[in-house]
């Protein structure tokens, strides 16, 4: 074994041996993987095998399609089978309910270049004749579907990473990390320790052990999975020879099983309700190769809704039960990318389909680690998705939940409720009692909107208009007229401070830095020019000599956007970098009458004139020390103020007694953001994300290409001298009684017109690399663009998707922001726009200008 390497890949599953390949494939060859005992010898050897490319996140899902298509390359350069069959597979729908579920993954499809096809149940029987077509309502097919020998294909990544000059050491476990001054890390193996520039967490089953050795907490847990196999069934046989071709794969979401053609029976697994975590808290060293003791009671309700819905399979023996663990994190994507916190410590675990998968993170993973970037939006599986309030038993019941709901539907008011409350704000219990419904955002609870009194403050889940639209109009159209108060803790909120902190940040931002006292909007871009984030920038007086600048974003890109900050930081340590988390809480009111609210709290002058649009102050409220910035996401005229938790209930009892004469109401984040729809503001993870460009984002006006060199600044020039390809717009949408969710596909009557390829874009810039390590652009489904297909309806096509809306109460119009062709961005006729919303074609038009105070004057005022 060689004492030094590049990177060391700790862990010879098959996420490791992928990640391995990737790197030697991107260059690195001084790279070597440590395997504890032998290659597969976590969850890889016993899986099902099953593979597919479905994903609820596009941006998933396309990766998942790169990793089906990676198969045929490996074979090639290792000389090793993956016994790959492409199948094909249908997923059933039992109620209408599932099968708008999945209108909505078919029509996503249109734009991800899926050939996806909605069937009748009698479709899918003359595929998979053992199923009884009359529990079904109809189905959809996905050709690109099928499985493979998990440990064929885990030894043909570790071939072909070897023939391109990586080692693999076998039955060597590492047993301790640590890390030099000087940023190298020490491997501490059984065999010696090698000294290592990266090192590469891919320990599956004992991730959560490696995460330790370095004082992280993984939020990944395992779970007992069953399949059984049958006998030997005649009913195959005989399909097999009738049609030349193997049964296809099915998955029933009513039974919470799968199934698929398994030598000449079948293979049937379950995701049951009641799901069992395999060792909680440590996994045990010596596990290896073997196998949980299977119980057959716990999967006893799937089987009984699989037998009825697949009579054919129950008349078959079973020949064995096969019970093994696998890691989840809480939402079931992978932990992909560099740890916060740590340098060159990296993630790829908690891969809970590691043979639909496991290619696209060892892509994305070596990109990030060769080139600082992964190349495509990896938003869905970043380690940074989570924050610290994912612990051990946090972790533990959110995974249960989400495996018990593998194949159940999430509505999209759908709130979940395991591990909650989790972080609440002081104004938790009085929000409980204004009957507030509540949500999860980012592990705090924040109200949703508040039901009437006397009502039952609950979502009623849906994808039509729920019970909730009343409330929120309600709120809206007081706060419009009158004036309304909501918690805003729910933001990111930041401080930077020292010596250079005004240069630092305008390295980072695209926007020129506010004068003491005012506020600036601001995108971030990354090197490839790409949106990576979108700031609200207050500068605070200076203190102790020091700049100061407060800094507001996305809650849920909190640790993203710190380990971009930490990357960039001077290392001399001049500038320092503060989250609050929850030690800065916040209000806003907002609304005609808010102004005069303040005023009555407050003992300084804060008219139009003294306290303009877009100023920051620090001053007392209701006596409470608070920063307040003249700004609101409401698009009204309104203030956000900035608090200690200690102070949020005195600011609060001030705004509502000094609020009763202006007829003030409670409003919810539901409510704000049906206000900012009306205002055309975009929202960050779904207008803004890193595959669009500033000017794709039309961001135009905040991106200062003449202050100085910032990050992305020259691709950013360039998209502007080449023009932006696609551009978001708003729309207004002809809606029935449900309105748009996000990812719906948007079609345009262009006849015979050519407004450029469509495409949704999904990798970005980062190069790749062929099998002899040349690079290439452009060469696997993965890279640049979706091709789409079946997009074509007459004179009509698909050209281009939603990324958020919803209803606009004030203006009382169903609205949508999403991306299409620049050419056709400004084309605000009648006739011209459909978008699809649960199947059915819907007109829409384009609005250039909000339709809410298009001018500004309100906010302004
Ligand atoms: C019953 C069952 C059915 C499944 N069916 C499917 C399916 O149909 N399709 C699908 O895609 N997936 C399926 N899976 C999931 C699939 O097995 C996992 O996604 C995949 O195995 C994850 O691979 P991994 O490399 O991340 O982890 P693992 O396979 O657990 O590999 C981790 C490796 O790291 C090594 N290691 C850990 N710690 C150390 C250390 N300190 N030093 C050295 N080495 C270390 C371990 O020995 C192990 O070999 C199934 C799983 C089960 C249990």
């Amino acid at each position: 074994m060689k004492s030094h390497a590049k990177a060391v890949v700790i862990g010879g599953g098959v996420v490791g041996c992928s990640v391995l390949y990737h790197l030697a494939k991107s260059g690195w060859t001084d790279i070597m993987l440590i395997e504890r005992s032998e290659l597969t010898s976590g969850s890889s050897w016993h899986a099902a095998g099953g593979f597919h490319t479905l994903n609820g996140d596009p941006n998933v899902a396309k990766l998942q399609a790169y990793t089906v298509q990676l198969y045929k390359e490996i074979e090639e350069i290792s000389g090793q089978s993956c016994s790959l069959h492409l199948t094909g597979g249908v997923m059933m729908a039992d109620t209408p309910e599932r099968m708008d579920f999945l209108r909505l993954a078919h029509a996503k499809g249109r734009y991800l270049g899926m050939d996806t096809e909605l069937i009748t149940p009698s479709e899918a029987k003359a595929m998979f004749p053992l199923m009884d077509e009359t529990n079904f309502v109809g189905a959809m097919w996905d050709p690109v579907e099928g499985h493979l020998d998990p440990s064929g294909t885990t030894h043909a990544y570790a071939k072909a990473a070897r023939k391109l000059g990586a080692e693999i050491v076998l039955r060597n476990r590492v047993v301790e990390l640590t890390q030099e001054v000087d940023g190298t890390w020490n491997v501490v193996t059984e065999q010696g320790t090698v000294k290592a520039e990266h090192v590469v967490n891919c320990g599956g089953l004992w991730a959560r052990e490696i995460g330790r050795m370095v004082g992280v907490e993984l939020p990944v847990l395992a779970m007992e999975h069953m399949y059984l196999l049958t006998e030997p069934m005649p009913e195959v046989e005989e399909f097999n020879k009738s049609t030349g071709r193997e049964m296809i794969g099915v998955l029933d979401f009513k039974g919470e099983i799968y199934t698929r053609q398994e030598r000449n029976g079948i293979l049937l697994g379950t995701y049951e309700k009641a799901c069992k975590p395999w060792s909680p808290v440590s996994t045990p060293w010596d596990f290896g190769h073997e196998l949980l003791q299977p119980d057959i009671d716990r999967i006893a309700p799937s089987l009984e809704i699989g037998f009825k819905h697949f009579p054919g399979i129950e008349k078959a023996g079973i020949k064995q039960i096969i019970n093994g663990p696998f890691t989840f994190a809480l939402d079931g994507n992978p932990l992909v990318g560099p740890v916060q916190g740590l340098t060159n410590f990296w993630c790829a675990c908690a891969v809970m389909a590691g043979f639909s998968q496991g290619g696209g993170v060892g892509l994305a993973l070596s990109n990030w680690m060769v080139h600082g970037d992964p190349g495509f939006d990896v938003w869905g599986m970043d380690v940074a998705r989570f924050g610290e309030w994912a612990t051990l038993r946090y972790t533990n019941a959110k995974v249960r939940e989400n495996y018990s709901r593998r194949f159940s539907i999430r509505f999209p008011n759908e709130e979940l409720p395991a591990a909650r409350p989790a972080q609440t704000t002081p104004l938790y219990d009085t929000m409980i009692a204004n009957n507030a419904v509540m949500g999860d955002s980012w592990g705090l609870e924040t109200p949703l909107w508040f039901a009437p009194r006397g009502s039952e403050p609950k979502d009623v889940v849906s994808f039509h208009r729920s019970n909730d639209f009343g409330p929120i109009g309600e709120e809206v159209r007081a706060t419009r007229e009158k004036v309304g108060v909501t918690e805003i803790a729910n933001f990111a909120k930041y401080e930077v401070s020292g010596p250079g902190a005004e240069d630092f940040l305008n390295r980072l931002m695209t926007n020129r830095m506010p004068k003491t006292g005012r506020i600036v909007l601001t995108p971030m871009l990354n090197e490839f020019g790409r949106l990576i984030g979108d700031f609200t920038i207050a500068k605070a007086s200076p203190r102790g000599g020091e700049e100061r600048f407060m800094i507001w974003g996305s809650s849920a890109a909190q640790k993203y956007h710190t380990r971009w900050f930490e990357k960039h930081l001077p290392k001399d340590g001049s500038i320092r970098i503060h989250r609050f988390d929850q030690t800065l809480v916040g209000l806003s009111i907002a609304g005609p009458k808010s102004r005069d609210l303040l005023q009555k709290l407050v003992d300084v002058d804060i008219s139009t004139t003294a306290f303009r649009f877009m100023d920051f102050r620090e001053m007392a409220v209701g006596g409470a020390p608070c920063m307040v910035n003249r700004i609101t996401y409401t698009g009204d005229l309104g203030y956000e103020i900035w608090m200690a938790p200690a102070y949020q209930r005195l600011v609060y009892k001030a705004i509502k007694e000094a609020g009763e004469e202006f007829g003030l109401v409670d409003f919810g984040m539901r409510a704000l953001l049906s206000m900012r729809l009306e205002k055309n503001f975009p929202t960050w993870f779904r207008e803004l994300r890193p595959i669009y460009g500033p000017f794709e984002g039309s961001m135009d006006r905040f991106i200062k290409l003449e202050k100085n060199d910032f990050i992305g600044r020259e691709a950013a020039a360039k998209e502007q001298a080449e023009g932006p390809k696609l551009r978001r717009v708003s729309f207004i949408v002809d809606a029935a009684d449900a309105d748009v969710m996000g990812d719906e596909p948007i079609w345009a009557k262009v006849g015979g017109k050519d407004y450029g390829t469509v495409e949704k874009p999904h990798g970005y810039g980062a190069p790749r690399f062929d099998a002899g390590g040349k690079e290439v652009r452009g060469s696997n489904a993965a890279e640049g663009a979706s091709a789409v297909r079946g997009i074509v309806d007459g004179d009509w096509r698909v050209v281009g998707w939603v990324t958020s809306g919803g209803y606009a109460h004030y203006v009382e119009k169903s609205m949508a922001q999403g991306y299409v062709p620049a050419a056709l961005a400004e084309n605000e006729s009648a006739g011209l726009f459909e978008i699809e919303i649960l199947g059915h074609r819907r007109p829409a038009r384009v609005n250039v200008e909000p339709p809410f105070d298009p001018s500004g004057e309100k906010m302004r005022t």
